[in-house]
């Protein structure tokens, strides 16, 4: 039998946990506050940023909503995170991205106050990760990570393939699984567009994260038996649909769960872990102003 890894229902339990936290420090004086910045007009922007948002009420952070016009100078953008820097009742920062073309994203991320930074994205928290000394994981390898963690999935020794070299997943998903630590101490091999033999790499792995954002990539024919699938792809495809699209992940699920032990489903896998990770940085964050450890199970 093929395990699924319920990501939905891990992000509820850890969204439980997160409202006793807030409740501590409520008690202790303090409100966590995420700040949400958004420059742009692309409705899939809009609606992540809406999802953050409600999420955050449902434990109990207060939101607060920053919208830019999209054509404004990038000063106006760079203000406005010195602002946020400064605000004292502001625990956390997130800057929506992609920005405008005509923003320097680099110079956003290196500008948000790293004790601020619940993406994990400033090259201080990047450089702490990699020294094994993170102040906030980034959310999604961190979901990732805790998902497999909660399924019993060792990783110890085992051989991890992480396809996809991306700065907010792939890298992270790496450096979380070689630390030595818990949930790491694997073995990783990090894929890409210019991977040779992507199949060779992908058969011989315990452990495969997919992140490539091409939809059903990783088929059963590039698995080995009993191999545990995490698939962080959400792509839109056409469809028959109300919509017009349906979502799918960067694995062809079908083949895939013939071959593996266990496997996230999309939607319901990584994608709820991720937005729960989020919230757990910015009670972190307040935590750790209000001298108040936070931690999940
Ligand atoms: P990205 O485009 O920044 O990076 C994709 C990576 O995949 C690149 O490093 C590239 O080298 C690699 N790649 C592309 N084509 C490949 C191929 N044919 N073979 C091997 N490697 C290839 O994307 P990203 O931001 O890392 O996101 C990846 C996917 O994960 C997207 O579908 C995105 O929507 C999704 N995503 C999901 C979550 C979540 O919470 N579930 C979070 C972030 C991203």
């Amino acid at each position: 039998m093929t395990e699924l890894l319920d990501g939905e229902a891990l992000a509820a339990r850890f969204r439980e946990e997160l409202v006793a936290a807030t409740e501590r420090l409520a008690d202790a004086g303090s409100q966590p506050t995420l700040a949400t910045v958004l420059m742009s007009d692309d409705p899939a922007s809009e609606t992540y940023v809406s999802m953050k948002q409600d999420d955050c009420a449902e434990v109990g952070i207060e939101a607060r909503d920053v919208e830019l016009d999209p054509t404004a100078p990038a000063t106006e953008l760079h203000d406005t995170v010195d602002e946020l820097n400064a605000d004292p009742e502001v625990n956390g920062i997130l800057v929506q991205m992609p920005v405008p073309d005509h923003v320097d994203k680099r110079r956003v991320l290196r500008q948000v106050n790293p004790a601020k930074d619940v993406d994990g994205f400033h090259p201080e928290n990047v450089g702490r990760l990699v020294a094994g000394d993170a102040r906030f994981k980034p959310c999604t390898p961190h979901g990732i990570q805790k998902l497999l963690a909660d399924a019993g999935v060792d990783t110890e020794g085992k051989d991890a393939v992480v396809v996809g070299r991306s700065d907010i997943v792939g890298k992270p998903m790496v450096n979380l699984l070689m630390q030595k630590a818990a949930g790491g101490n694997a073995t990783v091999t990090v894929c890409h567009s210019r991977t040779d033999d992507l199949a060779a790499k992908t058969r011989g792995a315990d452990i495969v994260v997919a992140a490539a954002g091409v939809p059903g990539m990783v088929d059963g024919d590039m698995l080995s038996e009993g191999v545990v699938v995490v698939d962080v792809g959400i792509n839109r495809v056409d469809a028959d649909t109300e919509k017009g699209y349906e979502l799918v992940g960067d694995v062809d699920f079908e083949s895939a769960s013939e071959k593996a032990r266990a496997i996230t489903p999309v939607p319901g896998g990584v994608g709820p872990m991720t937005r729960a990770m989020l919230l757990y940085n910015t009670v972190k964050a307040t935590g750790q102003d209000a001298g108040v450890d936070i931690d999940l199970p």
